[in-house]
């Protein structure tokens, strides 16, 4: 390809460009955040406008770190080097739910570090690449010749519709996340839009930063699980990163979501049954205020099922799929199509439409769906749609669960589908639910 360009220059569009760096003589990343590095890594590292949930605690799984140290060997010692938390789950991962911890199992390790920090240190790696060029701009639409997408059209100002210019592609990558107007640019060039599902969750995040006291309370990863009195499930979650500080959230649901303030903030602290979080009330440091986020719903847009679609484009990250961010499987799951995306170019033999891209991504999408709808449907506001066989792939589900608490071997196989590194359906054999069932059994005798 002459000129491939990716729209969104976030984690799914910094990833689609180190790939299409390979396959193309110019790749340029146009994003309406003014996000070119001024001196070292200093700039870009606090949150900004165009990724909102910036403020939030992510972590990055094993599934997304292999493979971003495979297109950057070294990536993930770069961020430790840096001051990112490496986490051991058999060691530093304090999984708890309703206050009893949960066995530990050794061997998958995962990362704690602010957003803007993970997504700084990518882009210097990705900014890096020769052939690579940031655009500054907001994308409007798509160029279209025939039956394929031509280019895109873009703004300098943001404002004046006037100021509007074409860029001339071969390839156009949308990445501009679970907001994209993917839809609207086909239909605005006669092509169908295609079918967005939704699962309405209605989760409400807040995330704080603590200064860590020195030489004590050296938790590096815990979550809790709990439920209110009334029936609530709430989660919380402490990382380590950067700067000697902990990020620290607390979620909830529905009319159950946290309000702002920190008072609120740490009184949800104080009353998580797990010790981490009521200890940081006490000799833990606040700093600055909590900042809240909603996560409406979990959507994901079926190309797959469309009869037609333009040659010259697919979508990427979020703008496929947009999961309850309790899982942390976005960044991973980007990493993923960014592999499909390797794949479908170095399969292709000419610029039809990507139905084979989008074949591999649905199979992605369909597993980290899986995993988190399942659990999402058990949640009493959460009414659908509920796929078939879903009570019984539910309460067996709920079998594992249980006997990951206790079973190493289970709670392994678990942390393996959850860290994004074995599919989903793995859980499901037949082998892990008869154990599984026979180390509940046990529990309750
Ligand atoms: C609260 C919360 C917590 C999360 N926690 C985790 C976690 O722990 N681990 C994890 O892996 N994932 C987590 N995620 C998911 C993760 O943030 C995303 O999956 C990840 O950022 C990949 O998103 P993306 O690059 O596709 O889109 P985004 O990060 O949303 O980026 C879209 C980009 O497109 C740009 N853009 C949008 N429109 C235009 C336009 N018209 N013109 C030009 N540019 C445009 C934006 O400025 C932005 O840079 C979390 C998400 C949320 C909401």
């Amino acid at each position: 390809m002459r000129r491939a360009v990716v729209l969104g220059g976030s984690i799914a569009g910094l990833l689609a460009a180190r790939v299409l760096s390979d396959h193309a003589d110019e790749v340029l990343v146009l994003e309406r955040d003014d996000i070119a590095p001024r001196g070292g890594l200093g700039s870009g590292q606090g949150p900004r406008p165009g990724v909102p949930q910036g403020t939030q605690m992510h972590a990055l799984l094993e599934g997304g770190r292999r493979r971003i140290d495979e297109w950057f060997p070294g990536f993930a010692t770069d961020l430790i080097a840096d001051g990112a938390a490496l986490a051991d789950t058999g060691r530093d991962l304090h999984t708890y739910v309703g206050g009893r911890r949960k066995v530990l199992v050794d061997g998958v390790e995962m990362i704690s570090a602010t957003r803007p920090f993970l997504e700084a240190h990518l882009r210097r790696r990705v900014l890096s690449l020769g052939n690579l060029r940031l655009v500054h701009g907001r994308v409007c639409g798509l160029a279209f010749e025939g039956a394929r997408v031509s280019g895109v059209r873009y703004t300098r100002t943001f404002t004046d519709a006037r100021d509007e210019v074409v860029l001339d592609s071969d390839l156009v990558v949308d990445a501009t996340g679970r907001a994209s107007r993917i839809g609207t640019w086909l239909q605005e060039g006669g092509w169908p839009e295609p079918a967005t599902r939704r699962m309405h969750v209605d989760l409400g995040y807040t995330t704080a930063l603590f200064r860590r006291p020195e030489g004590r309370h050296d938790t590096t990863l815990a979550q809790s699980l709990s439920t209110t009195p009334d029936g609530r499930l709430r989660l919380s979650t402490l990382g380590r990163v950067e700067g000697d500080r902990w990020i620290v959230l607390v979620a909830g649901y529905a009319d159950d979501r946290p309000g702002r303030g920190s008072d609120e903030f740490l009184l949800r602290c104080k009353q998580d049954p797990a010790a981490e979080f009521r200890q940081l009330t006490e000799d833990g440091e606040l700093m600055g205020e909590p900042v809240s986020y909603r996560h409406p719903d979990n959507r994901r847009r079926d190309f797959h099922l469309l009869d037609r679609f333009p040659a010259g484009l697919l979508a990427i990250g979020d703008a496929l799929a947009s999961f309850n961010p309790i899982y942390g499987q976005g960044m991973s799951s980007a990493a993923m199509h960014a592999s499909c995306l390797a794949a479908y170019l170095e399969s292709r033999k000419s610029l039809d439409p990507a139905w084979s891209y989008f074949k591999q991504t649905r199979a992605v999408v369909d597993d980290a769906w899986r995993t988190s709808t399942l659990n999402d449907l058990r949640l009493p506001h959460v009414t659908g749609p509920r796929p078939r066989g879903f009570r019984i792939a539910s309460r067996l589900s709920d079998i594992v669960d249980r006997a990951s608490m206790t079973d190493p071997v289970i709670h392994r196989r678990c942390l393996e589908v959850t860290q994004m590194l074995t599919p989903a359906r793995t859980l499901m054999r037949p082998g892990t639910l008869l154990r599984a069932a026979w180390a509940v059994r046990n529990q309750d005798a």
